[in-house]
């Protein structure tokens, strides 16, 4: 099968409890489709406190598990494909400290940004129910950019996950100083292809024409959540349509940023 892309980072497994398939799935349906890179990236666990839990990511007790998982299949695969460990991160100012501290003892290779809630989750709304709130979208936008600011992130998931149905010139002006912070700290954006799969708000085309005049870098991402969305399809042609179309600078390979220790 002819590759579209040649490398993939961000893959989810059983371990969110909202995806299908072992690491070794994942893996498989790379081979097949021709990937040289696998990145796993299951939603990070999360210290909240008092018991709290979103539902949608792994347990802290679950994480040797994964590790345990991904690090088989990197012996399994062995020279087949690259396999990389990773954690899709939200930065909840309030707990992220705690959380880096917890990954980093634990070991990963790399880490991507997707801030699927603002604020501390529990306390804040879920960035993808439609709001034409601007303090809404300022927020997701600052807590984006400083997350991007401390260094620790690869890539930024599905940039507009944040479903803004505001005026155009209120997008634009926040959008922008999302983009600036990425260009300034290198860190490259997402062309998610579950959003394309699906019809989602994102990729928005009216984000795509702000970053790409501004020097934005963009790679493309699977965001998979069932090995067979790693197999070459009709989404995986759109996104290269957009890039396209739009003149975005496209990456194949990601620099994988690890904190300075
Ligand atoms: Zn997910
Ligand atoms: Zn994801």
């Amino acid at each position: 099968m002819e590759p579209l892309i040649t490398a993939n980072y961000h893959t989810h497994s059983k371990y969110c409890r909202h995806a299908s398939g072992e690491a070794e799935d994942y893996a498989n349906a790379a081979v097949e489709a021709g990937l040289e890179v696998l990145g796993f990236s299951d939603h990070t666990p999360y210290p909240f406190p008092d018991g709290y839990y979103s539902g949608f990511r792994m347990f802290p007790r679950e994480m040797k598990d994964y590790i345990a998982d991904v690090r088989r299949c990197r012996e399994k695969f062995g020279d087949k494909l690259e396999i990389k460990l990773g954690y899709e991160v939200e930065y909840y100012p309030r707990h992220f400290g705690a959380l880096i501290k917890t990954l980093a003892e634990s070991g990963y290779d790399y880490l991507i940004l997707g801030q699927h809630f603002t604020k501390n989750e529990y306390d804040g709304e879920y960035s993808g129910e439609e709001s034409s709130s601007t303090e809404k979208l300022k927020t997701y936008v600052d807590q984006v950019s400083e997350a991007m600011e401390t260094g620790l992130f690869s890539c930024l998931c599905h940039p507009e996950l944040i479903h803004f149905s505001g005026p155009d010139e209120i997008y634009e002006e926040h959008m922008t100083r999302l983009v600036e912070v990425a260009v300034k700290t290198d860190t490259p954006l997402e062309i998610n292809l579950r959003g394309l799969k699906f019809g989602a708000q994102y990729p928005d085309e009216r984000f795509l024409d702000i970053a790409a005049p501004l020097g934005a870098k963009f790679i493309i991402g699977v965001d998979a959540h069932d090995p067979d969305d790693l197999i070459p399809a009709e989404e995986h042609e759109k996104a290269l349509e957009l890039a396209g179309k739009h003149g975005l600078c496209l990456l194949e390979r990601m620099e994988l940023k690890k904190p300075a220790v």
